[in-house]
């Protein structure tokens, strides 16, 4: 992967705090979410369709941030970023989503059929 950034705490004390952090942002960006969505129940289609888009940017932002594997949705693991797809990932989903690039790619190299395989979102993590 180039431009390869990883956030790896090596101090447990640092690791700690800043995982807590992340679930505190992820919490409280839940908690709002699920405050826009009650708020929007039996609202006029133009206010719903307001409160749906302020709903999915909020989740967008939180699934781009630092703060969510938008893979596995931890908040506790070391992330790396994915400039092609201008997300962070935990490491381990980084690594799973590259093996599965491997893996679907040497079945289209033998002519093998791999079905629903997105090449692209799965060659950014080389
Ligand atoms: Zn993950």
């Amino acid at each position: 992967m180039k431009d390869k950034k990883i956030i790896a705490y090596k101090n447990e004390r640092v690791k700690k705090f800043a995982y807590n952090l992340r679930s505190l942002i992820q919490e409280a960006v839940m908690v709002e979410w699920g405050r826009l969505g009650r708020n929007q129940k039996n609202k006029p289609a133009l206010q719903y369709i307001k409160v749906e888009n302020e709903r999915s940017d909020l989740h967008r932002a939180l699934q781009a941030s630092i703060c969510e594997c938008p893979g596995c949705r931890h908040a506790d693991r070391d992330m790396v970023y994915n400039a092609p797809l201008k997300h962070w990932f935990c490491t381990q989903c980084a690594q799973e989503y590259r093996d599965f690039y491997h893996k679907k790619k040497a079945i289209i190299d033998q002519g093998g059929f791999v079905g629903d395989f997105d090449e692209f979102f799965h060659s950014t993590f080389l």
